[in-house]
């Protein structure tokens, strides 16, 4: 780094308790988008937030779903960055497999455990600590800063795409930084400069007017069985999808995509262990591997739901069956396409009476990895974590990126508090609490750094 900001780690270490508790007041507010509880709260809180302790008025903005939140912090370079997080967090059960409350953060060994706390509130509130820091240290921040805010990331993301459109004053900018982002547990930061894409199916199938007496399985069609058949002919027994001209559209991995790869860390045996697998798919490993998971499209089975299964027995034969489907897309895949193959797949096999709906698709992203922003986030990772990071070219998520990205023209990077044992979405979410100093650090870092 070339700037000397020891005063503002300072005091981001000396006020660590502090920066601790405002994580806690967040976290305590239930906002779970799915199921609509706590998200005027939320977005509530975070005016106060900005108000109380930035000193700016944030603007709660409405939409068809739920609000957005913006805010502007000027600063004294010309250069803004803008940082893209979410309110909402993900449902909390099972809840039963969680050993402390979700809503109530504990603090447990190094850990600190609670719905939101890494996906994505630790992040979002390392960024506002950071500028609090800044600002309480000098006075002024060295570059502008503006804070966009959706609710409704954990359910698709449903209004984001109209943003570039009616609000684009309030997302210009210089870089972003965008939500996501992780770590290796013992080992690197993530620096992450895309997203894969998503296309997300629900596919319906009615057999019989209604439940049929399972008596009649000699002579009536199950709709359970009938709905295995088709999910049989979309993927073989060695993971290749089988829709007709699926792969057609990926762009080649090019040099630069395995130069990425090949330089990129991944701690397979934790991975295995956090997963509680023997092996991965197939036994792959090595570049093999991160290959499958970062630059290969997929087609999951999310949810599969037909006849009974609730306690005891039922002797039932299904009339219906409906099935959840996620197909994650790289570039340059479009979920309008994969509609349209996997209908014309499922037609061909027979299967012309599954109905298939796109509930949500988000196409896949990817920053120019020569951008200087880009530079400015690895040299600032390996400063202050100590350790060059493993710079990714995509992650094997996905989130909102293209439509503010392609608007925007800027670049975008994903860095967080998170690790990979962090269990986004599942029981017992957790991160380090120094990973969350450190994310404060960093985030003043870039500030730093950036502003030139
Ligand atoms: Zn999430």
């Amino acid at each position: 780094m070339k700037k000397n900001i020891d005063d503002v780690f300072g005091f981001i270490e000396k006020n660590r308790d502090i920066y601790l508790d405002w994580l806690y007041e967040a976290c305590r507010i239930p906002s779970v988008s799915a199921q609509n509880t706590g998200i005027e709260e939320m977005a509530g809180h975070l005016g106060n937030f900005f108000k109380e302790r930035l000193g700016t008025e944030a603007e709660i903005i409405p939409t068809a779903g739920y609000p957005f939140v913006a805010a502007e912090l000027p600063g004294d370079s010309k250069k803004t960055i803008l940082m893209y997080n979410h309110y909402d967090v993900q449902p909390v059960d099972p809840i039963d497999e969680w050993e402390s409350d979700p809503f109530e953060p504990a603090l447990r060994g190094n850990r600190l455990f609670g719905r939101g706390v890494a996906d994505n509130k630790g992040s979002m509130f390392a960024r506002l600590c950071a500028a609090h820091a800044w600002k309480q240290v000098r006075g002024s921040l060295p570059l502008s800063l503006k804070f966009f805010y959706e609710g409704e990331e954990e359910i698709g993301s449903l209004n984001l795409d109209s943003v570039p459109k009616l609000y684009p004053s309030k997302i210009s900018c210089d870089a972003m930084l965008w939500e996501g982002g992780s770590k290796d547990v013992d080992g690197p930061l993530h620096v992450a400069l895309g997203v894969k894409g998503l296309v997300y199916f629900e596919l319906k199938l009615r057999t019989a007017s209604q439940d049929q007496h399972s008596s009649q399985a000699g002579i009536i069609p199950s709709a359970a069985w009938r709905m295995v058949r088709a999910l049989s002919t979309i993927k073989d027994e060695n993971d290749n999808i089988l829709i007709d001209g699926f792969y057609d559209d990926i762009r080649e991995i090019s040099e630069e995509d395995k130069f990425f790869l090949n330089n990129m860390t991944f701690p397979e045996e934790e991975a295995k262990k956090f997963a509680g697998i023997k092996e991965f798919i197939g036994g792959r490993t090595g570049y093999d591997l991160k290959e499958c998971l970062l630059y290969k499209p997929t087609a999951n089975i999310a949810g599969f739901t037909s006849g009974y299964g609730g306690p005891g027995g039922k002797t039932v034969l299904p009339a219906s069956a409906v099935v959840k489907m996620d197909i994650r897309l790289v570039p340059d895949m479009t979920g309008d396409r994969v509609h349209r193959l996997l209908k014309s797949h499922l037609e061909k096999h027979g299967f012309g009476d599954i109905e298939v709906e796109i509930l949500s698709s988000k196409p896949p992203y990817r920053t120019n990895p020569d951008d200087p922003f880009v530079r400015t986030v690895i040299d600032c990772a390996g400063e202050v974590y100590g350790m060059y990071p493993a710079v990714y070219r995509n992650v094997s998520g996905t989130t909102g990126m293209y439509d503010f990205c392609t608007a925007i023209g800027a670049p975008a990077v994903l860095v967080g508090v998170s690790n990979e044992d962090s269990r986004l979405h599942a029981p017992n979410e957790n991160i380090f609490v120094e990973d969350y100093i450190l994310g404060i650090k960093m985030v003043a870092a870039v500030m730093a750094e950036f502003a030139g």
